[in-house]
């Protein structure tokens, strides 16, 4: 019986899409497949989520009547499916739960598209060939029929069909090319290629090279600028031949460079006299150095953790879904239960993923678990070049990876026999991600552990309301870590009322006196200072003294920040930049001044105030990529430093020994905004930061800057009380009908016309009316906060619901009624469980 298979394709559209198995093909597309298919007169790539035996039912009815032309698959990629039949049925349950189209769902999924290239050739027709004598008959050619004569032969001599971008060195070409398709001369095709793997030069000593000695410099000599051109060559030939047959063996090129600090001519010379050897090689990952003399910590476990490790072992003893949260506050040894946690699933013969809330906590994990597990490790996130992700996704899939290391979309790794997924920091607003697929890193880890059988353990020092809650309600097990590791106490934390400061000093400067005299004191005693300010930048609020006018973004509505050492107004939504205003954009007044301290001016007034401390920064605008971010840290951590500056890159994870104060500058920024989660996510923060002070033998103090001291998310966080904001908390949330006491979505309505927003809003307004009723209450539509985001105007409605089955049948209604009207699905977002109302 003929095959037919469903594809889900990476095309904006909520179905996946009907092709038939040719015979060449039969067992070879399976389930999870990626596959190539035709899709209009283009290849696309997809993954089959299902295989029919027979046409499906809706085809059969109308191929009857010749309307529906049902294609084949081209190719199949890769010798392995993909994806297992768990994996489908998680990404069917990730489309379903945060209905999303499926084609987004799998991309999420799969391993990067780094095999095949897609390319349009040109192919002769009958047409062509007559056209093609015919201007061989010409004598005098105008310049149009010389181009078409030659793009023609070309085709004739090479005898197969030109790859299109081949027509770029042919002058007045892709013009040619574009009159003979229009006349049916030449016929238009996209094929998949295979794409030949990066490659990359490596270097290596030649140890049977000829041994032409090595002249002994003398240092004193070489310091002088006399040194002679080979003596200075000589120099460099020993740095390279010390690091490639001392050091670290054969390198890529750019890293030899860099290591051996000489310059390629040093290379290219030492190659002709045969003393290095290079060959190509596949580009692989980046070598990570900083393993080689890394010993990971392997601590005696104390009574808590052993507590918390034997339960652990119960539930994989028992091999069923279970959910635990570990609450143990900062210093608590987290790390070392899931260590022997994942060592537990692995000696049962089962597989672990451990999520980490950021890419830089990726290096920190990826280390000690190497450091355990070696090279059953991989490492996932979505900042690894193509070729390296695509290879350790496939080390995994082919289980010589057993343990996966990673942010969100590691939730997704392909591991087999699945017995454990952690993840930390559970309360991180990272986990949701807020593109489509809009899925919730956490609640998809624990979907999917459901479905196969697996353990999750939530950790964190300051659990989200909802699982808190949920260990109430008796869904989770709750694991408790109440002291910090070694009897060492939690630090000390003081509030500074600001208003109090500003009285005394009547200046209004970020670092309150209190705070200058503690930072003074650590100085002096060469004791180690982090400070956190939440926003990047100088300042991030450019106003005219004369109209009262800011300086916003051309795309949004939100004022641009100001990077000085840039010397750019930037906006932290889109990307627009423009020049430093001088003039006030609406009054042409030259009296603009700028406030709101960001990072960049915090670090300059530090400066300042202590011109002999050594200072360093710490954010998105100082680190882009992991090196620089490793130096930073690196020279915090080894005292290189005395105070770091920071946004909140700098409140998780790290554990630094000599750091005995925090200050906490403008944290509680977000306590003014109209966010329901604004005290949940300042408690957090506060209480992390906190935790990074008194974490060696030095006892700690923590300084946190308010407006609002009286603020119970101040209070709460200065005792490192949770379960008291718990309480206060969660009250709050009962009363007002938020989560965990209600399911929440945002609808979204967005157009650059304003015209259309508003129609549609007003239009969806309509349809929520009736569904009262059913207990979904709908509020809106509003502006939504952000009112303009990259040229658009958006309005939002906030849905809310205590079923969780009426919230999810109104937002599949949403989908239909767009349908219906017209609306088209570029315009709606649906948002379900928003972290963020923004
Ligand atoms: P958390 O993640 O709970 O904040 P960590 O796991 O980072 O804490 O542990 C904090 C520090 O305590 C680490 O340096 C770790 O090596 C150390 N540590 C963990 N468990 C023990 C123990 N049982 N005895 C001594 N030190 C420990
Ligand atoms: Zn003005
Ligand atoms: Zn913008």
């Amino acid at each position: 019986m003929p095959q037919y298979c469903e594809v889900a394709l990476t095309v904006p559209l909520r179905t996946t899409f009907t092709y038939a198995v040719p015979e060449a093909l039969l067992g070879v597309v399976e389930p999870g497949s990626r596959v190539a298919v035709p899709f209009r007169n283009r290849v696309m790539v997809g993954v089959v989520v299902e295989i029919t035996d027979g046409l499906p039912a809706f085809a059969k009815d109308e191929s009857s009547h010749g309307k529906i032309k049902i294609r084949e698959v081209a190719h199949v990629l890769d010798a392995l499916p993909a994806l297992n039949a768990k994996l489908i049925e998680l990404g069917r349950w990730v489309g379903s739960y945060y209905l999303a189209p499926p084609g987004d769902v799998f991309r999420t999924m799969l391993p990067p598209l780094t095999e095949l290239r897609a390319e349009r050739i040109l192919r002769m027709t009958s047409a062509g060939r007559e056209r093609l004598s015919e201007l061989s008959a010409i004598q005098n050619r105008s310049e149009m029929e010389v181009t078409e004569h030659a793009l023609l032969e070309l085709i004739e001599v090479e005898g197969e069909p030109l790859a299109m971008r081949r027509l770029r060195k042919l002058p007045g070409g892709e013009a040619a090319a574009a009159r003979l398709l229009r006349r049916g001369q030449l016929e238009a095709e996209e094929i998949a290629r295979a794409r030949k793997t990066r490659m990359q030069k490596i270097i290596a000593w030649n140890p049977a090279a000829p041994s032409g000695q090595i002249e002994v410099i003398d240092k004193d000599i070489a310091a002088k600028k006399s040194v002679t051109t080979s003596a200075r060559f000589a120099a460099s030939e020993e740095r390279v031949r010390r690091v490639l047959a001392e050091e670290c063996g054969p390198l890529p090129l750019k890293l030899l460079l860099e290591r051996a600090e000489v310059s390629q001519a040093v290379v290219d010379r030492l190659m002709n006299q045969n003393k290095l050897k290079g060959w190509e090689e596949p580009a692989t990952t980046e070598d990570d150095f900083f393993d080689a003399d890394y010993a990971a910590p392997a601590n005696v476990l104390n009574a808590e953790q052993e507590h918390a490790v034997a339960e652990l072992r119960a539930w994989l003893e028992k091999g069923e879904f279970a959910v635990g949260l570990l609450h143990g506050v900062t210093g608590s040894g987290k790390t070392e239960v899931y260590l022997r946690g994942v060592r537990e699933a692995l000696d049962r013969g089962r597989t672990a993923i451990v999520l980490v809330p950021e890419i830089a906590l990726t290096l920190w994990a990826g280390r000690i678990f190497r450091a355990w597990f070696g090279e059953q490790v991989a490492v996932l996130h979505s900042a690894l070049p193509d070729a390296e992700r695509s290879r350790e996704w496939w080390r995994v899939r082919r289980g010589e990876a057993r343990v996966v290391v990673g942010t969100r979309s590691a939730v997704f790794a392909p591991v087999s026999n699945l017995g454990l997924i952690i993840v930390d920091e559970e309360h991180e607003a990272s986990y949701k991600q807020e593109e489509s697929p809009r899925y919730h890193g956490r609640d998809t880890a624990i979907m999917r552990a459901k479905l196969e059988g697996a353990a999750v353990l939530l950790g964190s020092a300051t659990p989200s309301l909802e699982s808190y809650q949920h260990t109430h309600a008796g869904k989770y097990s709750l694991l408790r870590m109440q002291s910090r590791v070694a009897g060492r106490q939690l630090a000390q934390v003081e509030i500074v009322d600001m208003r109090e400061d500003f009285k005394k000093t009547h200046r209004a400067s970020a670092i309150s006196s209190r705070l200058r005299e503690a930072m003074k004191d650590r100085l002096a005693s060469g004791a180690q200072t982090l400070v956190l300010i939440n926003r990047r930048g100088y300042s991030f609020l450019a106003m005219c003294r004369s109209c009262g006018a800011s300086v916003q973004c051309q795309n949004c509505s939100i004022s641009l920040t100001y990077h000085k050492k840039r010397q750019l107004m930037i906006c932290h939504y889109c990307g627009y930049t423009q020049a430093v205003a001088k003039l006030c954009p609406k009054c042409n007044s030259e009296y603009m001044y700028f406030v709101g301290e960001g990072a960049e001016r915090l670090e300059e007034s530090l400066r300042n105030l202590f011109p002999q401390a050594r200072i360093g920064r710490l954010d998105r605008d100082t680190v882009r990529t992991k090196r620089e971010y490793q130096k930073i840290l690196g020279a915090f951590a080894s005292g290189k430093l005395d105070i770091l500056v920071g946004t909140q890159m700098i409140a998780k994870g790290h554990d630094f020994e000599r750091v005995t104060l925090v200050g906490v500058v403008s944290a509680d920024l977000r306590l003014g905004m109209p966010d329901f989660r604004a005290s949940e996510r300042t408690f957090q923060l506060l209480t992390q930061v906190a935790g990074r002070a008194g974490r060696g033998e030095l006892a700690g103090e923590v300084l946190v800057e308010s407006f609002y001291p009286e603020h119970f998310a101040i209070q709460d966080a200065a005792r490192q009380d949770f379960e008291g904001f718990f309480e206060r908390e969660v009250r709050f949330r009962r009363l007002m009908h938020y989560p965990p006491f209600a399911a929440l979505a945002n609808v979204l309505v967005r157009d650059r016309k304003v015209e259309n927003a508003i129609r549609w809003s007003r239009q969806l307004a309509e349809y929520f009316v009736p569904l009262e009723k059913s207990g979904v209450r709908a509020l809106g539509p509003a502006a939504a906060p952000l009112a303009r985001l990259k040229g658009e105007h958006r309005f939002q409605f906030l849905l809310k619901s205590p079923r969780r089955a009426a919230l999810h049948d109104a937002l599949a209604g949403v989908l239909d009624f767009c349908a219906k009207k017209q609306i088209p699905d570029s315009a709606i977002i649906l948002d379900v469980d928003p972290l963020s109302l923004f």
